[in-house]
């Protein structure tokens, strides 16, 4: 069958076929289809770089991407509004241009900000919160064609709402973010034990700015990874950086992956080989280039918060259970630390949380994987990634929610037909 238009998520999870894929490049131009998508009776959907691993974006309807609605529109002190279709390597920067840097990312760079934050995009620090955090003010275009701008000061319940709103209360346009004077992050990655890093885990996390590891399933091995400000000269880590980046985190991977598709009974002895190889590195360089990693083997991931007080009993139950049922598995396990905040649809809402992500190789199976993972993350009070494969219900998610019915209310107040609705956030929104 041939279509006009074809979309595919990164990951090639979902596929769909937009009736038209448009890319304004004004506020007013956003307001004008918003007008004639409502007379033609359509939906609207908006993209932003297509890296949610979920059916949020997928339309029959109209697709809008904001490709063409990036750049800074105004600094003021440590203060920056930016177009919403920014896409954060660009911000990145753009930032640094003004001796500015966003104060902490995830593990890529290739989002739109506004896609980012949609999702509760998060990355690693117990000091800081995910990158809506980083918001002191969103504008958006509502159903009606209204121009909304919420901020603590400002219309403070949209504000909540909107922080994580999974692209269903309108189409954000502006971001102010509150950046910090741009810093230089030294990187150490470390080969460890599992156990010894557990024992030394709350170290870890509260004497370094920016603490994660990787469990290699089937070993005991973690590759820890620890990033701390420094004030030495830019330096990158030569080979073994080579080695980590290009070669173990993504060339020879993706060989060692393909290997498992072909051969699912060999996943076991590579995830064994790929925890041997974990090599150590050293690199010194801008916050913006240290946070992200280049992502060339793609998977399904599905990724889970739960409250830090858990994260111990919940990490050892799921080294248990793949160890019993012996998964098809070889990719490892990230673990992530994420202080809490106020957002209503924040993961992380009113809780210092862990995030745990299991990952499997594109065109591997996965769904026996991810379901006994998500079995073991309800268990401790998991709350889904929204960016990332789950497989909740309504009910399930309001329970997990304080706030959920106040999203909904302000929901229904911008969008009171559905107009950003589609039949996947119709299904997790219980429509
Ligand atoms: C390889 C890889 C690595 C990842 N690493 C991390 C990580 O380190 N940490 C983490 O937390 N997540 C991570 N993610 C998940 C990713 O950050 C989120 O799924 C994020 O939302 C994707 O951003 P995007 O720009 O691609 O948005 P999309 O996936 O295109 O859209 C996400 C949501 O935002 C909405 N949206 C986009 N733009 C607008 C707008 N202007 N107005 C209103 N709604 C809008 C969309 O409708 C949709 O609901 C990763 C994903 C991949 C594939």
């Amino acid at each position: 069958m041939s279509q006009k238009n074809t979309w595919k998520n990164w990951a090639e999870t979902t596929i769909c076929y937009p009736s038209e894929i448009i890319y304004p490049e004004s506020e007013e131009e956003i307001v004008q289809i918003i007008e004639r998508a409502k007379k033609e009776q359509k939906k609207i959907r908006v993209v932003g770089n297509g890296h949610s691993f979920t059916q949020l974006v997928a339309t029959n309807s109209i697709l809008i991407s904001l490709d063409k609605w990036e750049g800074i529109i105004e600094i003021d002190d440590n203060l920056v509004t930016v177009r919403s279709g920014t896409n954060i390597k660009n911000l990145g920067e753009l930032l640094f241009q003004y001796g500015l840097a966003q104060e902490n990312l995830g593990d890529i760079d290739v989002q739109s900000i506004a896609g980012a934050i949609s999702t509760g995009t998060h990355g690693t620090g117990i000091h800081f919160g995910n990158l809506a955090t980083q918001i002191e003010e969103i504008t958006f275009i509502n159903a009606q064609g209204e121009k909304i701008t919420c901020s603590e000061n400002q219309e403070q319940d949209i504000f909540k709402a909107a922080q994580v709103s999974l692209g269903s209360l309108g189409i954000i346009t502006r971001l102010k973010l509150r950046c910090v004077p741009k810093y230089k992050l030294e990187l150490k990655n470390v080969k460890g034990n599992f156990s010894d890093c557990m024992k030394q885990l709350e170290n870890y996390k509260k004497e370094n700015r920016n603490f994660e590891f990787y469990y290699f399933p089937y070993t005991e091995v973690v590759q820890m990874k620890f990033s701390n400000t420094t004030e030495k000269e830019v330096k990158e880590g030569g080979v073994m950086k080579f080695l980590n980046d290009i070669i173990l985190e993504n060339g020879a991977f993706k060989l060692v992956s393909e290997i498992s598709r072909v051969f699912p009974s060999q996943s076991r002895r590579v995830s064994r080989l790929c925890g041997s190889l974990v090599g150590e590195s050293e690199r010194c360089a801008w916050s913006h280039k240290v946070f992200a990693t280049a992502r060339l083997v793609r998977f399904t991931e599905m990724e889970y918060n739960i409250p830090m007080e858990h994260f111990s009993d919940c990490i050892h139950e799921i080294k248990k259970k793949i160890e019993d049922t012996q998964y098809d598995l070889h990719f490892p396990i990230e673990n992530r630390f994420v202080k809490k905040d106020d957002i209503w649809l924040s993961p992380a809402y009113e809780r210092d949380s862990a995030y745990i992500a299991v990952h499997m190789y594109k065109g591997m199976p996965y769904k026996k994987y991810l379901k006994d993972m998500e079995t073991i993350f309800e268990k401790y009070q998991g709350r889904p990634h929204w960016g990332k494969l789950h497989f909740q219900t309504p009910e399930k998610l309001k329970n997990s929610y304080p706030m959920w019915e106040q999203f909904h209310n302000i929901r229904k107040k911008m969008d009171p037909n559905g107009l950003f609705m589609n039949l996947y956030l119709a299904s997790i929104f219980g429509e």
